[in-house]
């Protein structure tokens, strides 16, 4: 009899996409996906350490599921809990000394071992750790069947790790050092999800446009390389890709944005602050000219490129002069979208043991005031696309017969009276509403193919 598996997933993208190869390895192990924990024969928490709070979350939610556990064995079942992911790197054994319920702990980088981990345990009958960073890379041990299909818009996980260290951060002590997967890798694992209904995918890191695998030719390949050769796959209709790095925005990868019509125009390009001496503070390496020469280097190959980015207020000096000069960089330059975070000490990063800490009142009130700046600028953005005709991509059923959800190339939600269209079809329609987080429109009749919308290219997939 097939055993229950439910993971529940915190954080970002990458997370989603390990939850579900964690799936794909133990699929073949008996297990099928749930989505009720008390229904659970295993139980994994996949999670996330950027932020504060984010261990405490855990540890409450490991007391529910032990709690869970127990109501499961008074019914003569059982539930073996693991936790992975990044709290589960940080805390390590301490995970198991505060919570020696658990048993099993694995890294971000060691999840491919899972089917041996439950043996182990099952073995020994004690919890079982594995944080180690091994020499195999577990994209060469997971199993190419996909467990569950993947939706129309799927997640690929291309590069991880970083070496960047800014000083805030613990990505690069959780993940590990830059590391990109072979180009030959993606593209094969592009075409299965592809074959398996994919219309658009995602490339996933870290820091993503750091990308630098080795080639079909043996040579390192960019990020701009990789998407023109991913663009050549037949059914592919839209690319993108996260998180990016302003270093490394290169001339190749500005060029695919000007001339790869499936790469979408919308570009997620944290830049964490606006004042040269918090940039320098963070370790990013680069100033805000810097940024804005970027921006107008890629709006200049691509005219309507939508920006998104990542803010941290508050961070340990950061003055009322730093702050405003984030107002006027974020003005300047003018977001589609973007995330605002309070800076969150976190232990063991440079920054945690900086002098001159913001208060939390203090960073709560320039939190709300950029946030105020960055949802006026979103409703804008959305209130100018009212009357355009736009590509998009339907992507699931919306709430009421003959509805669907998609996305324009910006990345918008839009729902769309779209009866007798079938999901993964790119249609054009007219957007007839804006709101703050999503559009409504009416399909154009009648339905117009456009480049890069279920363009048939190269067979790549062959
Ligand atoms: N690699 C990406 C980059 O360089 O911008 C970002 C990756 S990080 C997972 C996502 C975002 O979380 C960051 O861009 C930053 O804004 C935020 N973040 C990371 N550490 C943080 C901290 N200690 N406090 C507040 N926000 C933080
Ligand atoms: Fe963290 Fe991104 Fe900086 Fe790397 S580049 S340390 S992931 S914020």
């Amino acid at each position: 009899m097939s055993k229950k598996l439910f993971i529940k997933t915190y954080g970002c993208q990458m997370n989603v996409y390990d939850s579900a190869r964690m799936a794909d390895a133990l699929v073949p192990h008996g297990y099928r996906a749930t989505d009720r924990a008390d229904d659970a024969d295993l139980v994994i928490l996949n999670t996330c350490h950027i932020r504060e709070k984010a261990a405490e979350k855990v540890y409450s939610e490991l007391g529910r599921l032990r709690r869970l556990r127990e109501r499961r064995r008074a019914r003569g079942a059982d539930m073996v809990i693991g936790v992975a992911g990044c709290v589960a790197q940080a805390e390590g054994q301490e995970m198991l000394e505060r919570a020696p319920f658990v048993d099993i702990v694995v890294g971000p980088q060691a999840y491919h071992r899972l089917p041996e981990l439950l043996h182990r345990r099952a073995r020994v009958k004690a919890s079982v750790l594995d944080t180690d960073f091994p020499v195999e890379s577990k994209f060469d041990r997971l199993p190419e069947e996909l467990a569950t299909p993947p939706g129309i818009s799927a997640f690929l996980t291309v590069q991880e790790g970083c070496d960047k260290f800014c000083t805030f951060c613990v990505v690069p002590y959780t993940r590990g050092a830059e590391a990109s997967r072979p180009a030959a890798a993606i593209l094969a694992e592009a075409c299965r999800l592809v074959a398996a209904g994919a219309r658009e995918i995602t490339l996933l890191g870290q820091n993503v446009n750091a990308y630098r695998g080795e080639g079909p030719d043996g040579r390192p390949w960019s990020l701009g390389r990789l998407i023109r050769s991913l663009a050549e796959v037949e059914d592919l209709a839209r690319i993108r890709y996260t998180t990016s790095h302003p270093r490394d925005v290169s001339d190749d990868l500005i060029e695919a944005h000007g001339s790869v019509d499936k790469l979408m125009p919308f570009l997620h390009l944290p830049v964490q602050s606006g004042a040269d001496a918090m940039l320098q503070a963070m370790n990013r390496r680069h100033t805000a000219d810097d940024y804005r020469r970027i921006v107008e280097r890629l709006r200049r190959a691509r005219p309507d490129l939508a920006l998104s980015s990542d803010f941290i207020v508050g961070f340990p000096g950061e003055t009322d002069r730093d702050f405003a000069a984030t107002l006027a960089l974020v003005e300047e330059i003018g977001f589609a979208q973007a995330f605002s975070f309070k800076y969150s000490p976190r232990p063991g990063t440079p920054a945690a043991g900086m002098r001159r800490q913001i208060k939390d009142a203090q960073k709560s009130e320039r939190l709300a005031r950029l946030q105020a700046l960055l949802a006026e600028q979103a409703r804008a953005f959305n209130a100018g696309v009212v009357g355009q005709v736009l590509p998009v991509l339907l992507e699931r059923p919306g709430r009421h017969p003959g509805q669907q959800v998609g996305r324009t190339p910006y990345l918008q939600a839009v729902h769309v009276e779209a009866a007798g269209r079938g999901l993964g079809q790119t249609i054009e329609v007219l957007i007839t509403e804006s709101h703050s987080h999503s559009l409504a429109a009416v399909p154009v009749e009648p339905p117009a193919a456009r480049p890069g919308a279920n363009r048939r290219g190269m067979p790549a997939c062959a």
